[in-house]
């Protein structure tokens, strides 16, 4: 068997286009334009491209992209304060505090200051639960663009065996709950997880974010299932400095029905739902109907 290749990047672009759509009817029919604010404390390298990035596609949308570039030595008062600021600012739908901030900046402090219902990465307290109960959130990026890949590919996810290898906060719980509310049965493996193998042989859908390179041979996966592969790791390859996920590509692709590649899966569709999350933070902000197939 060879598996179909989701493309994240066709995929993404036509997430973009249904924000870009919703954009133009909110400014036509309803004289609003959503805004997305995004707030970079510090030089990391790997952060400054990923802002420069989301302030494009951003204006490429149609939105209003807001940038406050603060310097490392940044006081946690001073950065409270800006994100007080942005969330009395009508004109801002959106806030996105971009990690990982400073070691002298405490993150969960700032990220529980950024008012729920403006939390497009769906990391506020608030949001973490509203989504493990069920009820209508603020959906973190990554696992949000992986669940539209696999509802698009299965239509429904109803009793699916799933497993989502990796427990952090920001994708393998949430994929875990998103899984859960599509009614797959989910198993969460982790460092600790006893014969990882054996669990992984028996899902329909594997979700991997782990962070080590080609970690998941061919031989664990269930022929036909479907691998969302969240890894990106940057190792050596015949002299060359490749991108790879946590799934062995060359071989898993013989055995699965479909697979998101490194790059190209995943990756391009964490921006691409940011600007769905604004959309929708928009919408709900202003009492109008959300957008479809942009929310989980
Ligand atoms: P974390 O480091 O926060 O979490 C990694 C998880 O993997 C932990 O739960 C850990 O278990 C588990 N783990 C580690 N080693 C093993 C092992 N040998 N067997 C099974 N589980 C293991 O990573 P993130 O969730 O932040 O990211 C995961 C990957 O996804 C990374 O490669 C990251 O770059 C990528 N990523 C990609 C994004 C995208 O846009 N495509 C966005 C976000 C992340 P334990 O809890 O027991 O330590």
């Amino acid at each position: 068997m060879t598996a179909q290749i989701i493309d994240g990047k066709a995929f993404a672009a036509s997430v973009r286009e249904k924000v870009a759509g919703h954009v133009t009817r909110l400014k036509e029919e309803n004289g609003i334009t959503p805004g997305l604010a995004v707030v970079l404390v510090g030089e990391d390298p790997a952060s400054q491209v990923y802002v420069r990035s989301k302030g494009k596609q951003t204006v490429e949308v149609g939105m209003n992209s807001f940038e406050h570039k603060l310097d490392a030595d940044t006081s946690e008062a001073d950065l409270l304060a800006l994100v007080e600021q942005l969330n009395n600012d009508p004109e801002v739908h959106g806030i996105l505090v971009q990690l990982p901030l400073p070691k002298h900046l405490n993150e969960d402090l700032v990220i529980n200051s950024i008012a729920p219902e403006k939390d497009v990465d769906g990391f506020h307290i608030s949001n973490v639960g509203l989504l493990g109960t069920g009820q209508k959130s603020m959906v973190p990026c990554t696992p949000l663009g992986s669940l539209m890949m696999l509802r698009d590919h299965h239509g429904s996810l109803s009793g699916l065996d799933a497993v989502v290898i990796g427990r952090s906060n920001i994708v393998g719980k949430p994929m875990a709950q998103l899984l859960l509310g599509d009614s797959c049965t989910v198993t969460i493996a982790h460092s600790r997880t006893k014969d990882l193998a054996d669990v992984v042989r028996r899902a329909d859908i594997v979700v991997a974010a782990v962070g080590r390179p080609e970690m998941v041979p061919g031989d664990w996966i269930k022929p036909g299932a479907t691998v969302i592969d969240v890894g990106i790791n940057r190792i050596e390859r015949d002299g060359k400095n490749v991108l790879v996920g946590d799934v062995d590509f060359a071989s898993a692709k013989d055995v699965a029905g479909a697979i998101t590649p490194v790059p190209g899966g995943v990756g391009p569709m964490t921006i691409a739902c940011l600007l769905a999350n604004t959309v929708t933070a928009c919408c709900r902000a202003n009492g109008l109907s959300e957008p479809e197939g942009l929310t989980a």
